[in-house]
Order: structure tokens, then C-alpha cells, then sequence
């Protein structure tokens, strides 16, 4: 997976992306990067890239010229159908499952806006996907190239050691996941739930499963409306739903 990215700020993609996990997989050559600094395909003297709004208004809007250069720069070496992400909270709001179909791609280039966003023709001319990382607005589009950045990369092979692996994790099969423990046993009064200790590996599943179902039940009960249940779930699923009505 080889990721550009088009920013006004290519030491924010830098120092992030080559820390921990993403670091580690470019060390290993199995994902790389390239932070395009917009500013260096600006034609003026001045290098400036963004100017008033036409028809008036607040703030400063990114120019269509040195994005388009930029991009035609860059897929001269990626490919003229490579996919061209523009971070912008009008776009589709980003999860997993678009994670795992981005990491499909081979090359993905990343459009990073400012100030008041781009010039709509840059959009029009070059863009084939706008994606937004929640309902709020950044000042600039970097912090969430990099989420996504992160969150495609876990899901490309190798990325993740069998330590840090992604099975079974929250949004698989719409489910959040189960709670997590490690040592030691009782921490002030608190302790780990003795199935975990009794190696009894089915009950264990189990219970992991049950506190999955109960725990998006909790705090996303939108996801269980496409989660995968058997019938074993589903009665879980009916009897918490009673008990929690019970408590109300
Ligand atoms: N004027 C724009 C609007 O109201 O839609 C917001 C521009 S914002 C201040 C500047 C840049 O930050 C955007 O061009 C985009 O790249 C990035 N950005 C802001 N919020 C974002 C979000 N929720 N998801 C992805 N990118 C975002």
C-alpha cells in the first residue's frame, strides 16, 4: 500500500505516521508513504495557494491550480485511475468496513484542505471520494487523513503482528468487542472476572460473546440492526433488553 498524501503540512503526516504501528510497517516495506507538500507545484512568486472566496465571505479557500498539478504529479507514478480522498466533513462518514475496502487499493492519494476548504472544481476535476471523520470540523484535513490512514492500514496483511492482531475486534460482525483484562487478578479491590480465569475455554467464548452483544446493546445499539445473531444471541439479546427495561 503506498499512500500520498497532499498537505499544506507534511511534518504532521510524517511525525504520525512513522510512530508505532505504521512506523514499524514501513520499516518492513509493507506500507509507504509520500507527504506532498502543495505549496511546491504553486506557480506564483510568492508560493500562495489559497485566495479570497469569490463572491465574498470569511476566510481563505485553497486554489484548483497546484492541487490539480500536484495530483497529476502524483499519478503519473501511481496510476491515472488511483483513488483521490478529500477529508471534508461534507463527505461520507468514515468506519470499518470503508477501511476494509480501501485497503484494497495499492495506491490511494490523500487531499488534505485549510481554511475554508477547496476550490469545488478541484472536487469536479480530480476528487473520486470525499470522506469525513465525524460531524465536527477540523481546522485542516491531516489529523484526518491519518485516522484513516491508521485504521486502512491495520487491515492491510502483515501489518498487524499475531500480538496486535485484528480478529475479533469491535465492528466486526457489527458487534463491539468484549472487555479486555491482563494481569494482575485484583488491583485495588478490582478484580478480573473468575471465567477468565478458570480455563474453560468454551464458557469463556461464551461469555466474551454475550458481553459483546451486551455491550453494543450499551452504547451502540444502532450496530446490532445489521449485526449477525443466531438464535442463541437473539434469546441473550431478548432476555438483556428485558432486564435493562426492568432497571429503567
Ligand atoms: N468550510 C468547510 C465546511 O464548512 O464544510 C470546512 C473547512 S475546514 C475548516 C478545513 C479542512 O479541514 C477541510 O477542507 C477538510 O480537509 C478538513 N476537515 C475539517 N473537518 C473535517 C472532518 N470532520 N472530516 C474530514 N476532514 C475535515
Amino acid at each position: 500500500m503506498n499512500y500520498h498524501v497532499l498537505t499544506l503540512f507534511p511534518e504532521m503526516i510524517e511525525n504520525c505516521i512513522e510512530t508505532s504501528i505504521t512506523g514499524r510497517a514501513i520499516n518492513k516495506g509493507i506500507i509507504s508513504f509520500e507527504a506532498v507538500n502543495i505549496r511546491d507545484y504553486a506557480t506564483n512568486r510568492h508560493k500562495h495557494v489559497d485566495d479570497y472566496p469569490y463572491g465574498g465571505g470569511a476566510g481563505m479557500v485553497m486554489q484548483v491550480e497546484p492541487i490539480h498539478l500536484a495530483c497529476n504529479a502524483i499519478k503519473e507514478k501511481a496510476g491515472a485511475n488511483t483513488r483521490v480522498i478529500y477529508l471534508t466533513p461534507q463527505g461520507r462518514v468514515f468506519n470499518q468496513s470503508i477501511a476494509k475496502e480501501l485497503a484494497k487499493e495499492e495506491e490511494l492519494i490523500f487531499l488534505c484542505g485549510h481554511y475554508e476548504g477547496v476550490d469545488e472544481r478541484v472536487i469536479e476535476m480530480d476528487v473520486t471520494d470525499c470522506i469525513s471523520i465525524g460531524d465536527y470540523v477540523l481546522t485542516g484535513g491531516e489529523l484526518a487523513a491519518m485516522v484513516v490512514i491508521d485504521a486502512v492500514s491495520r487491515m492491510v496483511p502483515g501489518v498487524l503482528s499475531n500480538e496486535d492482531s485484528g480478529v475479533n475486534e469491535s465492528f466486526e460482525n457489527n458487534l463491539l468487542e468484549y472487555p479486555q483484562y491482563t494481569r494482575p487478578e485484583i488491583y485495588e479491590g478490582y478484580k478480573v472476572p473468575d471465567i477468565l480465569l478458570s480455563g474453560h475455554h468454551a464458557n469463556i467464548e461464551k461469555w466474551r460473546r454475550e458481553q459483546s452483544i451486551y455491550r453494543t446493546l450499551k452504547y451502540r445499539p444502532d450496530l446490532l440492526d445489521e449485526a449477525v445473531l443466531d438464535k442463541k444471541d437473539k434469546k441473550y439479546l431478548e432476555n438483556i433488553k428485558i432486564s435493562l427495561h426492568s432497571q429503567d
